[in-house]
């Protein structure tokens, strides 16, 4: 164990928790990041960000990141590149294990983001990483010049899709209704790629083939008609969405059904002196710039709870 108390502990290291960093370490708070299962958090697996103010050509998510990093390690914050275990919230000062190591503080921030959600099949599990995928930026290189769909119908799915023409000949999105969730300016690019096709009103019946190991095409349902349809791709990305990654916190927080963390009072959670920040409770926003502002608000709020 630490013997100190830290004043803040911030849990995860997307746009909220690095955000939060900064302002508590200008605050001469100290701050220690615990950077997670995937530092630098989703826009690590993205590619071209337009839309964070400050960047008028744009910037790769890995590179926002680690600029990010390199900002709040400027101050007196330190950014532990581990993952938390368990915490405990049940009496102050709060306890926060990391692997046998345990640490105390007066207040925590969590900015632990979301996970991509995949569709629970069996194929899909088996066949993960031999041909399905959940991260086109990480994979679509592989698919050079071949055929491959995406599912889902939201932004992430429209712009995986305009992402992997680069590489693929022929991008299928399988969609489950008839029109996207997707903001209209994705919509619009994606319908009017030509290497873009759309299965309306689809959804996967079969992933072939789990006996070869490796991706070769899929059954389709067209859920309106019953319908069976083939479709030979040599890869499937899933991008339906993600889910908070709030297991950790089970039991010690209020948490919405979808196992998002409620906040109380602005950024405070159920526990006086716990916050959060960005994805973990943000279920209509979901950007980066947002996270990146809650995880401001966070900061600020604990510096007054110390105050206080
Ligand atoms: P989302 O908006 O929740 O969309 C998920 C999509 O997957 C929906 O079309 C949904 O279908 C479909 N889906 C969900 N579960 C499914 C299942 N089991 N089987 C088949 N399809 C399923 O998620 P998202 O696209 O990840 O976007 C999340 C947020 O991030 C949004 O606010 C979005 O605007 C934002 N975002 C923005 C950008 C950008 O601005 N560049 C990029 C990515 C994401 P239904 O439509 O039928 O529900």
């Amino acid at each position: 164990m630490s013997n100190s108390v830290h004043d803040v502990i911030i849990v995860g290291s997307g746009p909220a928790g690095y955000t939060a960093g900064i302002y508590a370490a200008r605050a001469d708070l100290n701050p220690i990041i615990f950077a997670g299962p995937q530092p630098g958090g989703q826009l690590t697996i993205t590619t071209e960000v337009e839309n964070f103010p400050g960047f008028p050509e744009g910037i790769q998510g890995p590179q926002l990141m680690d600029d990010m990093r390199k900002q709040v390690e400027r101050f007196n914050a330190k950014v532990i590149f581990d993952v938390v275990g368990k915490v405990d919230f049940s009496q102050r000062p709060f306890r926060v294990w990391v692997n046998d190591e345990e640490y105390q503080s007066k207040t925590i921030i969590i900015s632990t983001g979301a996970s991509a959600r995949l569709l629970g099949r069996d194929d899909e599990s088996t066949l993960m990483g031999h041909g399905v995928s959940a991260c086109a930026t990480c994979d679509g290189f592989f698919y050079r010049d071949q055929e491959i769909a995406v599912v889902g119908g939201g932004d992430s799915a429209l712009e995986e899709a305009n992402f992997l023409t680069r590489f693929a000949s022929k991008v299928t999105i399988i969609h489950r209704r008839d029109e996207f969730r997707g903001s209209k300016i994705m919509r619009e690019r994606a319908l009017a790629n030509p290497k873009i096709e759309v299965a309306w009103n689809s959804v996967i019946e079969q992933i072939h083939d789990v006996e070869k190991k490796e991706v070769t095409g899929l059954t389709l349902k067209n859920v309106k008609t019953g319908a069976f349809s083939e479709l030979p791709v040599t890869g499937v990305f899933i991008a339906i969405g993600h889910q908070p990654n709030t297991d950790l916190f089970v039991g010690q927080l209020e948490m919405d059904e979808a196992g998002y963390i409620i906040n109380k009072e602005r950024t405070m959670t159920s526990v006086a002196g716990v916050f959060a920040a960005g994805d973990v409770v943000d279920t209509v926003y979901r950007q980066a710039v947002t996270a990146a502002g809650m995880g401001c608000q966070a900061a600020l709020d604990a510096e007054r709870f110390l105050d206080g």
